[in-house]
């Protein structure tokens, strides 16, 4: 049995995944349709590598298709089109010669509603993505704590890996959607409102993660609830649809000057809790 030694210390070595690390993420232009109707007009925002972005905004100003638009799962809505640029390290995300799933697995996505195999073991439900992505892993086991570890949820698994995922309260189904994502060792990971569906201990713990994870890949998170977008994010970026009108960014930057300076009145309104 080993001791004193935790799997973060060892190598695990996959083959036929990314490249390790994390990437800049560049949202050049972007427009969006749904059937005709446009939904996002030239959004433009720097997701900076090790850095936690966060994209906040009244319902419907398109935060969510923002998100799907930056790992191509936008292009699986029907009657969606897109206009703009997606670059992953200067490398476009919609270049056709580039798989789909390839992208998809180096921009990983966590949602709302925790979403893990119900009936999958925890330990399969975490190397899920591997299979998927056609990715070999040496030691899975390994692999296996690793993921679990840097979502947290390690030392309350570690003694059932071979219950199903569907047994975990709602905030470790949610940490085990983390986990899953990061087996593959994503570049970025995108989340779209994680905590919106758990209570407050859970949403903590699922800061804390986040917090650990943003120091190694890059995070885009969209959340309505502005004290943790404070706590967790080092960016943001505030989107808005005005009446009528398609939606936009309005102002971005550090969040410590978007919550305490913004220029546009606008974005004080919203981080006051106005709208
Ligand atoms: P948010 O995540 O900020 O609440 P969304 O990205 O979900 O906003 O939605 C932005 C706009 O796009 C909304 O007007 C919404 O109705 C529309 N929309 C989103 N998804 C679809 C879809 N699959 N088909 C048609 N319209 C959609
Ligand atoms: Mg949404």
């Amino acid at each position: 049995r080993r001791t004193g030694l935790t799997t973060s210390d060892r190598e695990i070595v996959l083959t036929g995944g990314p490249p390790p690390g994390a990437a800049e993420l560049l949202a050049r232009d972007v427009c969006a349709w749904f059937g005709g109707r446009l939904v996002l007009d030239g959004v433009s925002l720097r997701m900076e590598p090790r850095r936690v972005t966060a994209l906040i905004g009244p319902s419907g100003c398109g935060k969510s298709t923002f998100l799907r638009i930056l790992n191509r799962m936008h292009e699986l809505v029907p009657g969606a089109e897109l206009a703009g640029e997606v670059l992953l390290d200067g490398e476009d995300v919609y270049d056709p010669r580039q798989r789909a799933q390839q992208v998809r697995m180096r921009i990983g996505m966590v949602f709302q509603k925790p979403n893990p195999f119900p009936a999958m073991s925890i330990k399969e439900n975490v190397l899920a993505g591997l299979k998927l992505a056609g990715i070999k892993c040496g030691d899975k086991n390994a692999l296996v704590e690793r993921s679990l570890l840097r979502a947290g949820l390690w030392k309350e698994v570690r003694d059932r890996l071979d219950s199903p995922g569907g047994a975990l309260s709602g905030g470790q189904q949610q940490r085990l959607c983390i986990a899953r994502s990061l087996a593959v060792r994503p570049n970025v990971l995108l989340m779209d409102e994680p905590c919106s569906a758990l209570d407050p201990t859970s949403t903590r713990r699922i800061e804390e993660t986040i917090a650990e994870i943003g120091h190694e890949v890059t995070v885009v998170i969209v959340t309505h609830n502005m004290q943790q977008a404070q706590r967790v994010s080092d960016h943001c970026a505030f989107f808005l649809a005005e009446e009528n009108q398609p939606g936009r960014i309005v102002e971005h930057g550090e969040t410590d000057r978007m919550f305490n300076s913004p220029t546009d009145p606008r974005t004080l309104d919203y981080v006051r809790g106005h709208f």
